[in-house]
């Protein structure tokens, strides 16, 4: 035990020595160390290959600067980045972030999260992340527009469908998508499948804005079914009010749950009645067309509150599903989750809990998910939508929806696979991790020193 440990701190120092000032990347590094190096130190296949020391160092980091000109005519300069973490299983695959506090470490942190999040879902996608610190919040169509156009200049020459294909993320969805594929296409002058999360009209999948919600929602069922339970009549506490937040909202919606709130950057709305698709259909028109803050619902259902600038962990419930940003549930907040009864916490956002409130739950058995397996309907449906646009066809909303749902059961069966012990409950952290290095690490043992 005391030998592993040493081995674990060694190789975490290693990695800190040349990844300084990431406190982001190092927490997702430690997190996978923590679990899969005494799985590597139990199977001599892996053992002396140094492939989690390969893993953690990216194959390419790209930095570029993003001029453009706002409305005032300024000229007003961003970083870009995009990180291509790890090709093994196929080609650079993972989103784009526009917010003012994208940096290297949060970048590195998603790309390598998304290489094993990649692995579990079976499909051949390699993992990689990029954006920049630009903030759409606030800004005109056109603005965001001419930022898009820019940055694609320079990103078009790393990326191609065969090669690196970019999504959304926080602050980039079907508007920022639209803009980057036109400034691509005509870079390039072909159209091709190098984004997803494109519109349905233009090569984009059905189901594709849904996924991460979707399967967040489907993952958490899996669990519960696992443990002889079911969503009908469970209360939940969702945080976020983007993308994966009303997705999520919506598809517990249809699988019988009462939804209390939604947050932004600016607060928490609490509607003890419960958010139905009335409700939500208003969030999304509110969030999605006017760009507004979530406070203004207790405007429109005055018996709903707002609390600002809190997040809405205390709010008592069976099952939280944080769906905002990294690192936005603490310790705290998971200790105040579990006093007031909450078994359940599925993350849709990723590494949304500290490191610290992950161990509070799974020393509390509280079934809880990783954002990389629980998350991965997103990308899941991204590759489904590589798919459609290689063979030039589209497949109907039922048939997208049933294969999401049997990826993120497959993912369940894999956390099980490796996180199951006689007399445990399922660690799904230890289980992701081990299933989706196994996945990359044995394509890297085959395609030898690269
Ligand atoms: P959106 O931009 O659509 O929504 C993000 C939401 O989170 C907004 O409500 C935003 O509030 C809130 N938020 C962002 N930063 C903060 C912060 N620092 N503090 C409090 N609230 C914050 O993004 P998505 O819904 O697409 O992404 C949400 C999370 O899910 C991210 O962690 C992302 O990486 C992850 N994810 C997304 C996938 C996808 O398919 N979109 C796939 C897998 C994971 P405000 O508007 O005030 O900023």
């Amino acid at each position: 035990m005391i030998e592993m440990e040493k081995i674990i701190k060694q190789f975490l120092s290693e990695v800190n020595q040349k990844n300084q000032n990431e406190p982001e990347f190092m927490q997702a590094v430690t997190e996978v160390a923590e679990t899969v190096i005494p799985y590597i130190v139990s199977q001599d296949i892996y053992y002396g290959q140094n492939i989690l020391l390969r893993m953690v160092e990216p194959e390419r980091v790209v930095s570029f600067r993003v001029a453009w000109i706002d409305d005032n005519e300024e000229i007003q300069v961003n970083r870009g980045y995009r990180i291509e973490m790890n090709s093994a299983i196929g080609p650079y695959k993972g989103g784009l972030r526009f917010h003012p506090s994208v940096n290297l470490s949060i970048l590195k942190f998603l790309a390598f999260e998304q290489v094993f999040k990649n692995a579990l879902t079976t499909l051949p996608m390699g993992g990689g992340k990029g954006g920049s610190d630009f903030d759409p919040k606030g800004k005109s169509d056109t603005e965001v527009m001419r930022f898009c156009q820019s940055f694609m200049t320079e990103l078009f020459r790393h990326i191609g469908p065969n090669k690196d294909i970019p999504a959304g993320d926080i602050g980039v969805g079907g508007r920022e998508i639209g803009y980057l594929f036109g400034q691509y296409k005509r870079l390039k002058n072909e159209f091709s499948g190098v984004l997803t999360g494109k519109g349905v009209s233009w090569g984009g999948s059905l189901i594709r804005p849904e996924a991460t919600g979707y399967g967040v929602v489907y993952f958490i069922d899996e669990m519960l079914k696992a443990s002889n339970q079911d969503l009908k009549g469970k209360s939940v506490v969702i945080s976020g009010s983007g993308n994966v937040a009303q997705y999520a909202t919506e598809k517990c919606i249809h699988m019988g749950a009462k939804v209390l709130t939604l947050s932004d950057s600016s607060g928490y709305i609490y509607d003890n009645d419960g958010i139905n698709e009335e409700k939500l259909q208003y969030i999304m028109e509110l969030k999605n067309v006017k760009r507004e803050r979530i406070s203004a619902y207790v405007k429109k259902y005055p018996k709903a509150e707002f609390y600002a600038n809190k997040n809405p962990w205390s709010v008592k419930c069976d099952i939280a599903i944080p769906c905002a940003t990294q690192n936005e549930l603490k310790v705290n907040d998971a200790k105040v989750l579990i006093k007031n009864g909450c078994k359940t916490v599925g993350e849709g956002a990723n590494m949304p809990c500290t490191s610290d409130a992950v161990n509070l739950f799974i020393e509390n058995e509280v079934l809880y998910a990783p954002g990389k397996a629980s998350n991965a309907g997103g990308v899941a449906v991204s590759g489904l939508e590589m798919a459609q646009n290689s063979l030039k066809y589209t497949w109907s909303r039922e048939v997208v929806d049933g294969k999401l749902k049997e990826i993120m059961s497959d993912i369940h069966s894999s956390c099980l696979k490796y996180g199951s012990s006689k007399g445990h409950q399922v660690n799904y952290v230890k289980g992701a991790n081990i299933a989706g290095f196994v996945k990359v690490a044995d394509a890297m043992l085959a395609q030898g020193v690269v």
